[in-house]
């Protein structure tokens, strides 16, 4: 499979393209612009090698903490992490149920710092109005063309994996 250097230029190699795809279906700069940003944070952040620790892992700097489960849970190259549309809908499924747990046990801690009885239910509920609040106050627009975006990164890492597993089959075979 390609280095996480190759795989980084693939991502580099993406912008003016996916910029001008963005422009052309949008007529929105500052849209094409998000579109842009969210697949190099795809390809260079949020990409399926978050399963061993790879360029996209460290990028994380401490943070990175949060995908240990993640590489314990799912093994290198499988589909969760590599599948085209299952390995970024994995991700951000297990990204927020990572930021969500953090919300929680924070707000769960500042009560009982405040000597307040934690009540986890009304925590819960209130975390979630406040979620639904924060996505309804983006537009849709912006919603779709960054979880597009995002995709795209990942998905130039699993296209560029299989085509050369593929191309290196091909070369063994003959
Ligand atoms: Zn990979």
């Amino acid at each position: 499979m390609p280095s996480g250097k190759t795989h980084d230029r693939i991502t580099f190699l993406l912008v003016v393209p996916t910029f001008f795809a963005a422009y052309a279906l949008t007529r929105q700069l500052e849209v094409s612009l998000f579109a842009t940003l969210a697949m190099l944070f795809g390809g260079l952040m949020f990409g399926p090698d978050l399963d061993i620790s790879s360029r996209q892992y460290y990028r994380w700097g401490y943070l990175r903490l949060i995908w240990l489960p993640y590489q314990r849970l799912f093994s290198h190259r499988s589909i969760f992490t590599h599948g085209i549309f299952v390995g970024t809908v994995v991700r951000i499924g297990y990204f927020c149920l990572v930021v969500a747990l953090i919300a929680l046990t924070s707000f769960y801690s500042l009560q009982l710092f405040e000597h307040k009885e934690p009540n986890v239910e009304a925590l819960l509920r209130n975390l979630t109005i406040q979620t639904i609040r924060v996505i309804q106050s983006i537009p849709l627009d912006y919603l779709i063309v960054t979880l597009v975006g995002i995709w795209l990164g990942a998905a130039s890492h699993t296209l560029a994996d299989l085509i050369t597993t593929t191309f290196k089959q091909i070369i063994k075979s003959l």
